[in-house]
């Protein structure tokens, strides 16, 4: 058994100061004193947080994209997110064109199958329609990988028609689908337009060919087409204030709408791209792309109002060396970058120490929410009596710099390279047991898979 003393348990209707006692994988007891049971470890928590494990609702380990494989794999990937304080990943399968959903996940559990350092579980992404699929949606359900991703761009989408079949049906099952929105036809057009002249040589020109008026339209058109199937629906990594707009409508319709942002988005901007150095300018190529720093204002603004419901990585690293395929055509650079180690820590120093949201929103954005959304809820996401004993004890006083130097991810560069951070993840447990200790792991391949339920649909 283990007790939590003297700590600030963390909640989202309001942090409160109790002791907390683990017993095996589970939460047995929450009450402002417990007595020390005979034979428990202390872990004394005066003067810091205790949060629920937190959970990262979108990565992307061991992913085949643009001739070349991501960096970290599944033991890497969650070794660098259980070092930052995140005890559940939902990876995303994908069924490619011509494979059923069921052979796609069959090939995500062989990659998770390297050992994972925290809990794991699964999107199913559609990519074609069919009978076949169609009925294949429940078997993903049943084999708990409760909801998908659909894309809206890269050679991965499908077309207005199809997404609302896919809607409808999924409708049928009672879950949902995060959609990755870009308009595709005006993104082709301006890349086709500046590889032809020198801008093709240019990391700029990246960000320049994907405008927020491309994200904001598909996110309406999905919301749109989501109105008529009547379906609650994902927005995943939302980037920009013409998007949330798009959002807005679509609620002020009565429509459900989640959305989902990523800490590059609130920390860094599209002048990264301006650098003339190609390997400093490439590491912050992703898709969306970084927007402008009034965006970033107003996705902080509409997390603390809970516009915005989770806060998720979308952890896609390559190396510099793996970002020079795109050296001379900037359409060849593999777009992604790391993010699983440092998600809770940026969030708390960006967010809670400077005031722009609570610690309260905090946990809803990064543990509670995604829970509920992703069919995890009470098991994970809170710290309650009969919970999973997935436990982070944050510091607020400490402090720390991000550098590649103590990095976990294989990335070779760390994004916010100097980063100096107010608040520091301490003791890392999952399920009971510690796992991680400032930022490094001390127990690994611990992680479990996690058969996911139904979305809760709250909003
Ligand atoms: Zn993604």
């Amino acid at each position: 058994m283990i007790l939590f003393q003297n700590g600030t348990l963390v909640y989202p209707e309001g942090s409160r100061s109790a002791d907390l006692l683990a017993d095996g994988e589970k939460i047995v007891k929450i009450a402002p004193h417990i007595t020390p049971p005979e034979g428990c470890e202390i872990v004394d928590c005066t003067g810091k947080l205790v949060f629920p494990g937190f959970i990262d609702a979108h990565t992307h380990f061991d992913l085949h994209v643009a001739g070349t494989v991501t960096i970290d794999d599944f033991n890497s990937g969650t070794k660098a997110e259980v070092a930052g304080g995140t005890t559940s990943i939902i990876d995303f399968g994908t069924a490619y064109p011509g494979e059923t959903l069921n052979e796609g996940l069959d090939n995500w559990f062989q990659k998770a199958s390297v050992g994972c350092s925290c809990d794991y579980g699964f999107h199913q992404t559609i990519t074609e329609w069919n009978d076949q699929i169609s009925a294949e949606v429940q078997d993903m359900i049943d084999r708990g990988a409760s909801t998908f991703k659909i894309y809206m761009t890269y050679d991965t989408q499908i077309d207005d028609s199809t997404i609302l079949k896919v809607l409808k049906r999924l409708k049928e099952c009672g879950t949902t689908t995060g959609c990755h929105c870009e308009n595709s036809g005006l993104i082709d057009a301006l890349r086709e337009e500046y590889a032809s002249d020198e801008r093709k040589g240019k990391v700029s020109s990246h960000y320049l060919t994907r405008p927020a008026a491309a994200e904001a339209e598909a996110i309406g058109r999905y919301c749109h087409l989501a109105e008529v199937a009547d379906e609650p629906v994902i927005d995943v990594h939302l980037t920009c204030a013409e998007g949330l707009e798009e959002i807005r409508a679509a609620r002020r319709r009565g429509q459900k709408v989640y959305v989902e942002t990523c800490p590059q988005y609130l920390v860094m901007d599209d002048s990264l791209y301006d650098n003339g150095d190609f390997d400093e300018a490439a590491r912050y190529v992703c898709a969306p792309p970084l927007r402008k720093r009034s965006d970033q204002e107003a996705l902080w603004k509409a997390m603390a109002d809970g516009e915005i419901q989770t806060v998720s990585t979308d952890h896609c690293s390559f190396t510099v060396e793996q970002k020079r395929l795109g050296k001379d055509d900037f359409r060849k650079i593999p777009g992604g970058m790391p993010g699983a180690e440092t998600r809770p820590a940026v969030i708390y120093s960006e967010g809670v120490a400077k005031g722009r949201i609570t610690k309260e929103k905090m946990c809803e954005l990064l543990a509670e929410n995604p829970a509920r959304l992703y069919g995890l809820y009470p098991r994970k996401g809170v710290l309650r009596e009969g919970s999973d004993a997935d436990i982070v004890v944050l510091d607020p006083a400490a402090e720390r710099t991000v550098t590649v130097k103590t990095q976990v991810s294989k990335c070779d560069y760390a994004p916010l390279e100097g980063m100096k951070l107010q608040g520091a993840i301490g003791k890392v447990y999952l399920r009971g047991e510690l796992v991680a200790e400032d930022g490094k792991v001390v127990k690994e391949n611990r992680g479990q898979y996690l058969k996911r339920g139904l979305p809760e649909f709250w909003l």
